[in-house]
């Protein structure tokens, strides 16, 4: 049971907090509004998980109140937790900070503590999966966050004669264009593509036989069933994990190394060198960290792993790449360089893609967008498809041209999402990044805002008479 008036103590204190550190306190953007009235926010945040949270919040700090956060799912719904991640925990240890910005009472564990106290606190191993949503929540709530649910951001574009982003938003079926200066997309680890299924399975097998990790799955209906996970990351084996506990009669997971990774390079990149200057690096030394990382490769965390294999009825096949699905007699038949195998049901645990042409928010500005293929040539030893598709931001996260004129509006335009890895090291989807990310898209974002209205400041400057007596 929670200590309500524990949180309440610490809602004064974190109030007392920021009247302690509310300098400078006026409000500094000028404020616009366009040719017919409308009003041009400063910044349009898309996505109000985790990392547009913070992103606003650090913007708030900053005195740019005049922001809108859209998420197009429900509120409570926002991001993973509570929708498609299917572990008990987090994965990541529970002493890395990041929504907090710095301030001490506004972390997860000054939260969890004013609650459940100091001694619970030290007891808990990870935190769990949805008491990180209810820290979001809370997070939210109490910095009075201006979040707008069941909206979601469909094509971008710039409106030249405003100088600002038209972004066409649809909240139960209504569209609306608001305006904005600034946009960031905090759009998710798939912002930057999309969750993949492979297309032998797609062209091959009915839906009613498979679904990637990222959807919904009804576990109850896998019961007494056999079930094929193709791939073995953390996805995958929170998912092999819960159709077992479900009641699977069999459960087998198929993976192309011969064995299983069991060392994570996330806990390597959580050190201040690499998370606050890997993008100080030059292009080869990025893409050499970056390729290391991805080759390392990813692995369930150590609990779900002991976890599933502790089921007599799991089974894992190394070297075991699925050639080919077809549907046969309502079954999956798979097909690996080993042989075939008959499934009730698969499950994909392929991750996602990094391909901008996929995004809806970026189908007119998309082919503007300088990705790393056009600025930097791998080695013959050293090629990656994925990679090459990153897109190659600028210091702040933001977009730049492919070619120089051909969309200079492009770096209003801010990747928060987990297509920054090549450029940024973790930032954007990633909650070890967060610390040393977000204050680099604020400032990016504040830095525009003050040189674009340069002129109007210096006016604001001469026209200043506020007399000393
Ligand atoms: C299953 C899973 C487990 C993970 N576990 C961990 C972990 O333990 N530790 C860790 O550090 N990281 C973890 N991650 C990685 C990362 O931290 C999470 O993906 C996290 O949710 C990223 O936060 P975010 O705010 O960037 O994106 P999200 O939390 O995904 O939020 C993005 C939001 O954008 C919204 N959105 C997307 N497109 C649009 C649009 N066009 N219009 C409006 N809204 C839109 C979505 O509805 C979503 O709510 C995990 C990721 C997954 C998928």
């Amino acid at each position: 049971m929670s200590n309500q008036s524990g949180l309440v103590a610490l809602e004064a204190t974190l109030s007392r907090d920021m009247e302690l550190l509310n300098y400078p306190a006026k409000p500094w953007v000028l404020p616009r509004s366009a040719a017919n009235g409308q009003a041009i926010l400063d910044v349009l945040v898309a996505g109000g998980g985790q990392g547009g949270l913070a992103v606003a919040s650090g913007l708030m700090q900053r005195k740019i109140s005049n922001i809108l956060v859209v998420d197009k799912n429900p509120q409570g719904s926002e991001g993973p937790w509570r929708t498609f991640a299917r572990m008990p925990t987090l994965r990541t240890p529970k002493h890395v900070t990041g929504p907090d910005q710095g301030n001490p009472n506004l972390t997860i564990r000054a939260w969890y503590e004013a609650q459940w106290g100091a001694e619970s606190w030290d007891n808990l191993k990870l935190v769990p999966r949805t008491t990180w949503a209810q820290y979001l929540e809370w997070y939210r709530k109490f910095l009075g966050i201006p979040v707008r649910n069941d909206t979601t951001v469909g094509a971008l574009e710039w409106n030249h004669a405003e100088r600002c982003f038209s972004v066409p938003v649809q909240t139960k079926g209504t569209t609306e264009v608001l305006l904005a200066r600034k946009v960031v997309l905090a759009t998710g680890i798939d912002g930057s593509g999309r969750w993949e299924v492979p297309g032998f399975i797609s062209s091959n097998l009915p839906k009613t036989l498979y679904a990637h990790t990222s959807e919904h799955i009804d576990f109850e209906a896998l019961k007494g069933k056999r079930i094929g996970v193709m791939g073995a990351g953390a996805s995958a084996f929170d998912n092999a994990l819960v159709a077992l506990s479900s009641g699977a009669s069999e459960v087998h997971v198929f993976y192309r190394r011969r064995t299983l990774p069991n060392v994570n390079p996330f806990r390597w990149m959580e050190n201040i060198g690499f998370l606050d200057h890997f993008a100080d690096l030059s292009d080869a030394e990025r893409w050499r960290f970056i390729l290391q990382i991805v080759r390392m490769g990813q692995l369930p965390p150590q609990a779900t792993y002991t976890a599933a294999v502790a089921h007599s009825n799991f089974h894992m096949h190394g070297e075991s790449p699925w050639l080919n699905a077809e549907a046969v007699d309502g079954k999956v038949r798979i097909t690996t360089p080993n042989n075939t195998m008959d499934f009730d049901y698969v499950i994909l645990g392929t991750g996602f893609v990094t391909d901008l042409s996929l995004r809806p928010e970026l189908v007119k500005l998309e082919p503007n967008i300088l990705l790393w293929k056009d600025r930097y040539s791998a080695p013959a030893d050293a090629q990656n498809e994925d990679m090459s598709r990153h897109p190659y931001l600028g210091s702040s996260f933001e977009f730049q041209e492919k070619t120089p004129g051909c969309a200079p509006y492009l770096p209003s335009l801010f990747n928060y999402t987990y297509g920054c890895l090549l450029s940024l090291g973790l930032g954007g989807a990633s909650i070890s990044g967060m610390k040393y990310s977000v204050p680099k898209v604020v400032r990016g974002i504040t830095r525009q805002l003050f040189m674009e209205d340069s002129d109007l400041h210096f006016a604001s400057l001469q026209t200043f008479d506020a007399k000393e007596f």
